[in-house]
């Protein structure tokens, strides 16, 4: 099971019922965060969350919208007394930029650890995490994540009956770790596991145009979600001058990937009923919804 939650939903400044664009993953006990505007903590308590479990934060772009909450969310976490180190993903310029904004947060009794993106595309595995970042298109270096749960095997009983692999090792042989018996043998999990089943994945874009490497890293997504920060399509020259998106072409990245289900964020602080702009929208794309601060789903394996 995933949970997700879209924090907040605003772009470029906070409004009263509209953080910053953020939002946090829960899995097995661990937190990833993407992004972190002005507002982040406060929308994570009023979502009734907690910051403890935050291990891993993953930056699209250094403008303040999406990274001026963070040395208060460090503040507080390490009054929370943390001391597991945090990972932190994001675009060249990670440690730099960072670093500034501790020196208002200097002592922290935890590890920041820093894996700055330096290619178009890159990936990454923390906490059963499969974290990709790929490249988009805004005025300053951006990048879009996708965060998949992968899902191993059914165990099959007869055949580690058959192979004779010791019942001991069989729940390590479960959990993918490959094991060095005593009676000198090697028992990986292939010898005890059927074909891997369909896991979970969500994608995050945002600031963003349209680009060849969303539809590519959103394929088949169960939620996408993704930047729409003017709903009316004439304004797609403002869009292309400051390097967003229109509902409409956020509906039809959602239609080319083949995703599940779209939840538009990042709202420009002018845009006001937005739902009106909607049955158009899913003329492109029937399951695109407005997402909305503390928006959240949880998402089940088949079967689960
Ligand atoms: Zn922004
Ligand atoms: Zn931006």
């Amino acid at each position: 099971m995933l949970d997700v939650c879209l924090l907040g939903t605003g772009g470029m400044m906070p409004l009263p019922h509209r953080f910053l664009t953020s939002a946090m993953m829960r899995y097995n006990g661990s937190n990833l965060l993407i992004d972190c505007g002005e507002g982040t903590q406060v929308a994570v308590k009023e979502k009734g969350w907690t910051f403890k479990p935050i291990d891993v934060v993953c930056f699209t772009h250094y403008h303040a919208d999406h990274i001026s909450g963070l040395p208060g969310l460090l503040l507080t976490m390490g009054n929370a007394e943390r001391t597991n180190p945090l990972t932190m993903i994001g675009p060249r310029g990670l440690e730099r930029v960072v670093s500034a904004l501790r020196t208002i947060a200097p002592e922290l009794p935890f590890e920041i650890r820093f894996l700055e993106i330096t290619e178009p595309e890159a990936d990454f595995e923390l906490n059963g995490f499969y974290i990709h970042a790929f490249k988009v298109n805004h005025n300053v270096l951006c990048y879009g994540y996708t965060v998949e749960i992968r899902r191993a095997g059914r165990f099959q009983v007869d055949r580690a009956v058959e192979n004779g692999i010791p019942q001991k090792i069989w729940s390590r042989l479960q959990k993918g770790e490959t094991v060095f018996w005593e009676d000198g043998r090697a028992y990986t999990p292939a010898m005890v596991l059927g074909p891997a089943r369909k896991g979970l994945k969500v994608t995050y874009c945002t600031d963003t145009r349209p680009t060849e490497s969303i539809v590519r890293a959103a394929e088949g997504a169960d939620l996408f979600l993704c930047e729409g920060m003017y709903a009316e399509k004439e304004k797609i020259v403002k869009a292309k001058q400051y390097k967003h998106m229109t509902f409409h072409e956020a509906a039809e990245l959602a239609k080319r990937a083949g995703v599940k289900e779209m939840w538009l964020t990042h709202f420009s602080p002018s845009l006001l009923r937005a739902e009106e702009y909607m049955p158009g929208v899913r003329e492109v794309f029937p399951n695109a919804f407005l997402g909305r601060d503390g928006k959240s789903v949880e998402l089940l394996f088949e079967e689960e």
